[in-house]
């Protein structure tokens, strides 16, 4: 059957329609329904785009992007927040444990958090817009696209955080969940293992060393030739006993049958070793949602948004917020913060220019 799709999502909260374009929709409409009688089943799918435009164009609904959205809102700004995912939070809904770090409350797991951010965010009605992935951007512009509609900010934040990097060779889940990329969703699984852990970082330590004090044999195997955890934690990892540290190495394969069996490491020079082991955690650096920014922006060299201290990028109106901001400390708190300030800098722009 041919398709017919006229995209106005969230009409009866448009800033501002477009009205000749919507003209144009009703004519091109018409022109499709004659063509579909005459041609039977060949006619093409159509599709025509609503045009809004807004104060505060928010992209992404992490808790950096909802605690700007809220403040917009508080503030009286014309705003919309765009969400790729059904629900909002971002990687709040992946903490398996409990969250004792926010002056606000404390939360048995992510979980509970998110229901308590949906809570707030109920005020803010259509302008939370879920399942809307933005697919383009032009930030001299100032505009985004959804597929089926395009949004014109006055200004734009930039609130897409990060997310985690898979290792091809390493699927999450494979072989009956002996490779995982949560430690904490697999209590008790690596008991008396010997294991593999992939990252040099904080939390690949300190995986490293649960791991050991709960009896299993451990790998550390890492790119660097230094650990970059905190030096508390390299301490700790120095004095187990259960840590054997792999320095320089890099995942190239893992195997086995019903179970993990053995990964291979290599290094830079293409050394290769074979490790037998019955687990394999990785914990590596998650990276900027950016690919959409690029060349638009500057970034660092991570592809994080070079911001200055009012999260100012470096292209006019457009602020960041979040763990996409380089060098930001990525926790919930100061991703709240950010989110705070970034309204505050879209509020200054509107009234002022940067
Ligand atoms: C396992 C784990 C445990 C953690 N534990 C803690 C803890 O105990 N305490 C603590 O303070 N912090 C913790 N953190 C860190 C904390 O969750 C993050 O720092 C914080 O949630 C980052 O929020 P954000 O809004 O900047 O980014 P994100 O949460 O990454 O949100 C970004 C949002 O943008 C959306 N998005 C991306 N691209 C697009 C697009 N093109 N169009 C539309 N939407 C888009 C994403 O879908 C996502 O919802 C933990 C993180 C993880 C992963």
């Amino acid at each position: 059957m041919p398709v017919l799709t006229v995209a106005a999502e969230g009409l009866p909260h448009l800033g501002e329609i477009v009205v000749a374009a919507l003209g144009e929709a009703a004519q091109r409409c018409d022109d499709v329904r004659r063509r579909v009688a005459s041609e039977g089943d060949t006619a093409p799918e159509v599709t025509v785009r609503a045009s809004e435009e807004h104060d505060v164009v928010i992209v992404g609904a992490g808790v950096a992007g909802l605690s700007c959205a809220l403040e917009c809102f508080d503030i009286r700004l014309d705003t919309v927040v765009l969400e790729a995912d059904a629900r909002i939070g971002g990687q709040v809904a992946e903490i398996p444990h409990s969250v004792r770090n926010l002056a606000a409350g404390r939360f048995a797991n992510g979980a509970e958090l998110q229901r308590a951010l949906e809570d707030s965010a109920a005020i803010l009605g259509a302008r939370l817009r879920l399942a809307q992935g933005v697919v383009e951007v032009n930030l001299g512009e100032r505009s985004v696209e959804l597929g089926d509609a395009r949004l014109q900010g006055r200004t734009l934040v930039l609130a897409t955080g990060t997310r985690h990097q898979h290792l091809p060779a390493a699927p999450d889940g494979a072989f009956g969940g002996d490779v995982t990329y949560q430690l904490e969703s697999r209590p008790g699984h690596f008991a008396r293992r010997t294991v593999a852990v992939i990252g040099g970082g904080d939390s690949g330590t300190l995986d490293a060393l649960e791991l050991a004090r709960g009896g299993s044999s451990v790998k550390l195997v890492h790119r660097s030739e230094e650990l970059s955890a905190r030096r508390d934690i390299v301490r700790a990892v120095r004095a187990e006993p259960g840590i054997e540290d792999l320095p320089g190495w890099e995942l190239e394969s893992v195997s086995g049958g019903e179970r993990l069996e053995e990964v291979v490491v290599r290094r830079a020079d293409g050394q290769r070793r074979r490790l037998a082991v019955g687990g394999l955690v990785v914990k590596i650096a998650r990276v900027p949602r950016t690919e959409l920014f690029r060349g638009q922006l500057d970034l660092d060299h991570a592809g994080a948004i070079i911001v200055d201290r009012e999260l100012y990028t470096s292209c006019p109106g457009v602020v960041a917020a979040g763990d996409v901001v380089a060098g930001a400390y990525a926790r919930i708190g100061t991703a709240i913060g950010h989110g705070m300030l970034a309204a505050r800098s879209a509020l200054r722009y509107l009234q002022e220019g940067a």
